[in-house]
């Protein structure tokens, strides 16, 4: 039986608020596009609330042991486990990626809980040689404070998770502006948060017009720290409010992600793995494949595989047992891919399969391969966040490595070859955060998942995951 969609509400100071006067926005499941919940709007008054119950909160939590902080971390991760099933029948409903997927991504969060529960334990200063033997010298870490996070849509549990253990994990107490459109999770997580025994104000939840409350959050003196994931856009216009009130950011923004088949490559593996990659959450990851560039020996043959591999995925409804990509998001998100793809073939592209619109009750849009895609077609150069893959034929590797740093993104990149000195000259080569040779092993909890140039700023997950959420400060004693 699939379970009730959760209650929505906001999470301020260790209670759980009802819309009661407040504006609600609705909730819809994409793949119907029925009513599914109602979601409250914070309101300035909320917003100061939880302002004052983080920092509040922050005066006790910066000094608990971090043995505490790892014992409230690993029984949350207990009670994720417990709830699995309830939380992934919530993102199915307002997110519409196939049930096995939130299954997958819940399972995963939990372990990233985990993971921050351990290294918590292990944030170490240092005592650095003086000059003089009298004298001690000491660097210390300590949380930074109050921090603001804003996460997305498309892993509504899994991005918003790691920000939040880190956070919690370091000793800093937040405020998660949670995605409007897949809310639900991220009260799941309040829950779990709040029932591991997690002190009133350490952790606060709101929702509502994004740019009123990360004005609002971001401009506060109470905020020290701004972590967002989204789009670049969006996340330069909240680096640069941070900028001007001189806060730390951590920034995980879009990608572009290029994948190089070079002739040596095991290319049936590779065309099958490129196809279950490119269909996940319906294409809308930021570490999707997207610009899959082919050396011309084994073109036509990688093309074949991988258009074959693309037309046996099953698209339905999420809770369909036998779905294998749900519907987009949103209505701008299916806007914004048909129009690439009609931009794309306009400007020569050849459409392979796909392209369009499937039926009208969800926003369900068709998987999709163009080759011979011009590079000046807009798709070469914005991230289709769809379940889009641009095919390109190239000759040598210094010319993969060209085109493939020839976007302002950095953020994760795939390469297939069976050559040593290949796969060096790429890993060495490309201008990204990520490198997946071979196969694709990211967002696992124990490495640092993020990107460079336009990708953003910062890491989180590896034991770099704490550096956003801490401060340095150096003692020197005699
Ligand atoms: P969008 O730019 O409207 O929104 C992206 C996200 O940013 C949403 O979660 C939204 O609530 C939030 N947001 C927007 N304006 C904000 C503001 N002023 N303050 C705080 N948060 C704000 O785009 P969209 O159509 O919803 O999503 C598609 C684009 O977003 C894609 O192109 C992709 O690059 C990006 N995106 C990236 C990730 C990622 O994992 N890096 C996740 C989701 C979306």
């Amino acid at each position: 039986m699939t379970p009730p969609y959760p209650t929505l509400t906001l999470y301020i100071d260790g209670q759980f608020i009802d819309a009661g006067s407040r504006q609600r926005l609705d909730v819809r499941d994409p793949g119907t596009l029925d009513l599914v919940g109602t979601l409250p709007c914070a309101t300035p008054q909320d917003l100061d609330a939880a302002l004052s119950a983080a920092e509040r909160a922050f005066t006790h939590w910066k000094q608990t042991s971090p043995m505490d902080r790892s014992a409230v971390l690993r029984k949350t991760a207990e009670l994720l486990r417990e709830r699995a099933d309830v939380i992934a029948h919530g993102i199915t409903r307002d997110n519409g990626k196939p049930l096995t997927e939130a299954k997958a991504e819940v399972l995963n969060s939990a372990e990233h809980v985990e993971w921050h529960a351990e290294e918590c334990r292990r944030i170490y200063g240092r005592v650095v040689p003086a000059r003089d033997p009298l004298v001690r010298q000491m660097v210390i870490r300590e949380p930074v404070g109050v921090c603001a996070a804003f996460s997305p849509w498309n892993f509504p549990l899994g991005q918003a998770i790691k920000k939040v253990s880190a956070a919690i994990g370091a000793g800093c107490t937040l405020i998660l502006k949670g995605p409007e459109e897949s809310p639900s999770a991220i009260v799941e997580m309040a829950r779990a948060f709040h029932d591991a025994g997690l002190p009133p104000g350490v952790f606060n939840v709101v929702f509502g017009h994004p740019a009123e409350i990360s004005k609002h959050l971001i401009e506060s003196p109470v905020v020290r720290q701004v972590s967002f994931t989204g789009s670049v856009p969006v996340g330069k216009q909240l680096a640069a409010l941070a900028g001007q009130h001189m806060k730390r950011t951590c920034m995980e923004l879009g990608g572009h992600s290029p994948l190089l088949v070079f002739d040596d490559a095991d290319v049936d593996a590779a065309a099958t793995l490129v196809a279950r990659m490119k269909v996940r959450n319906a294409g809308q990851v930021c570490v999707s494949p997207s610009r899959l560039f082919v050396q011309a020996g084994v073109y036509d043959r990688f093309v074949k595989r991988f258009v074959d591999a693309i037309e046996s995925v099953q698209v339905g409804h999420g809770l369909q047992p036998s779905s294998q990509m749900g519907p987009l998001i949103h209505d701008r998100r299916l806007q914004a891919v048909r129009e690439l793809v009609d931009d794309a073939t306009r400007a020569g592209a050849r459409l392979l399969t796909g392209g369009t619109r499937l039926g009208d009750a969800g926003h369900f849009f068709s998987p999709t391969v163009i080759a011979e895609v011009p590079a000046h077609a807009r798709i070469m150069s914005e991230e289709p966040f769809g379940p889009v893959a641009s095919v390109v034929k190239f000759d040598g590797v210094e010319q993969a490595l060209r085109m493939a740093n020839s976007v302002p993104y950095g953020l994760a990149s795939y390469a297939f070859t069976e050559s040593h000195k290949t796969a060096t000259q790429v890993m060495n080569g490309l201008e990204v955060g990520m490198v997946n040779i071979n196969h694709s092993g990211m967002a696992h909890p124990e490495l640092p998942f993020g990107g460079v140039k336009d990708s953003g700023i910062g890491s989180e997950g590896g034991t770099e995951t704490f550096d956003g959420f801490l401060v340095t400060k150096m003692v020197t004693q005699i």
